[in-house]
């Protein structure tokens, strides 16, 4: 037996225009755009939306569109797609890889859009099945963590409705046709940590005369890797990476200082802020160890929040999706060590849901090695990779979610 949100749903989305969505998501391939840059992004998605009757408007925190559609009495639903793309060189072969070099999506938000653009359409075309406003929003700069933060710093939520729910999927590793679902924490929070190690130069052949910094900046890394195995408790979920290190400009010259970035990931605050000071107590005192002639600067830069879903949200969008999509496609992945910044789009605790869509080739996928699911996994490319290729079948899965999601919310009294 399915529900009215399911079946109609499935009716709204039988058929799609599958042919001009594809071309939508291999010209956005094609040309992909810099964190807040997305303006010919922006601008595509704004067409398409106009073009389906929504009232919409550009520029927003940058360059983030939104669209709203008032439909009765109801709930306001926010939908939402990231579109920005990585500097990463495409080495996927594809006829519609990049064209832009050194720049590519390569975190599948092409295909966000395109979802978004689809179930936008076909929500308005259907829009006596349902009653209430729906919300889109293109967002930017998901990668820098800057775009939700910024849409909602120049008014979003002035110049549109309020959401009083939110929905926001993302394309991952997996064999396609899967629904990751997590009613509570789903996504880790990022902190990205500078530091600078302060040494006195000198040359090569007299390192007695100096304080060689990129000796020190080597310890610390090494260090830094107890952090995590040593500091933290066995049940908690944490990553450190050092990222980039950075000294020097010839093999005789000992430089004056080092830079070296790294990103943790953290599921509570008391972990974050324990591991924070971790690297403060652990810079200072291989700088001290070393002689550094002055303590280290340790920055706390760029961060994500977690991402947790609201759990009675979740389970009602995961339900729809389970019967739109059948037995067996819906899984609980738990919290994942990714990031996003789609919870500064939700304020002051608004609820939402935010699940995976898994988008691995079958072929690709069947010829993986690994017997189970975790091993395939780690054998399959992830996404940041530049050979992410999400498969194309995908295209309208991704769309029935957001739709059957949305009418799960948007049901007639
Ligand atoms: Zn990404
Ligand atoms: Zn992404």
């Amino acid at each position: 037996m399915t529900s009215p949100a399911a079946r109609t749903a499935l009716d709204l989305t039988s058929d799609l225009p599958v042919t001009a969505l594809e071309d939508l998501y291999r010209d956005l391939h094609r040309h992909p755009e810099l964190s807040l840059r997305e303006h010919r992004t922006a601008g595509k998605l704004d067409e398409r939306l106009r073009m389906a009757g929504y009232e919409t408007a550009d520029g927003i925190g940058g360059t983030g569109v939104a669209g709203v559609l008032r439909n009765g009495e109801g709930p306001v639903v926010l939908l939402r797609a990231d579109m920005d793309a990585l500097p990463v060189q495409e080495e996927t072969g594809l006829p519609y890889a990049s064209e832009t070099p050194g720049l590519m999506h390569a975190c599948g938000h092409d295909l966000h859009v395109t979802w978004l653009a689809g179930a936008a359409q076909a929500l308005s075309a259907g829009r006596d099945t349902w009653s209430g406003t729906l919300l889109v929003v293109g967002q930017p700069a998901e990668e820098t963590g800057l775009g939700a933060a910024g849409m909602v710093a120049d008014g979003l939520y002035e110049r549109f409705p309020r959401p009083d729910v939110l929905l926001g999927q993302h394309a991952v590793p997996g064999p396609a046709g899967l629904y990751g679902h997590t009613p509570g924490l789903i996504l880790s929070a990022s902190t990205d940590i500078d530091i600078v190690v302060h040494g006195v130069g000198g040359h090569g052949s007299r390192p007695e005369t100096a304080v060689g910094p990129v000796v020190t900046a080597c310890f610390l890394v090494t260090r830094l890797q107890t952090v995590v195995s040593r500091e933290i408790a066995a049940g908690e979920a944490a990553v450190l990476t050092v990222g980039r290190i950075e000294a020097g400009t010839r093999p005789n010259i000992i430089p004056t200082e080092a830079r070296i970035s790294l990103n943790i990931r953290t599921q509570s605050e008391p972990v974050r802020e324990r591991m924070i000071a971790a690297v403060r107590r652990i810079a200072a005192g291989e700088c001290a160890a070393a002689g550094c002639p002055r303590e280290p600067e340790v920055t706390v830069g760029e961060s994500f929040p977690p991402t947790v879903n609201d759990p009675e949200t979740d389970r009602r969008v995961a339900a729809v999706h389970g019967e739109v999509f059948g037995t067996g496609t819906i899984l609980d992945p738990g919290p994942a060590t990714a990031s996003e910044d789609f919870p500064h789009l939700a304020p002051d605790g608004l609820p939402y849901a935010y699940w995976f869509v898994t988008s691995t080739p079958p072929d690709v996928w069947d010829a993986a090695p690994g017997d189970d699911l975790a091993e395939k996994l780690a054998a399959v490319t992830s996404n940041h990779s530049p050979r992410f290729a999400p498969d194309l079948s995908t295209l309208t899965p991704g769309i029935r979610t957001l739709v059957s999601g949305a009418l799960a919310l948007l049901e007639k009294a």
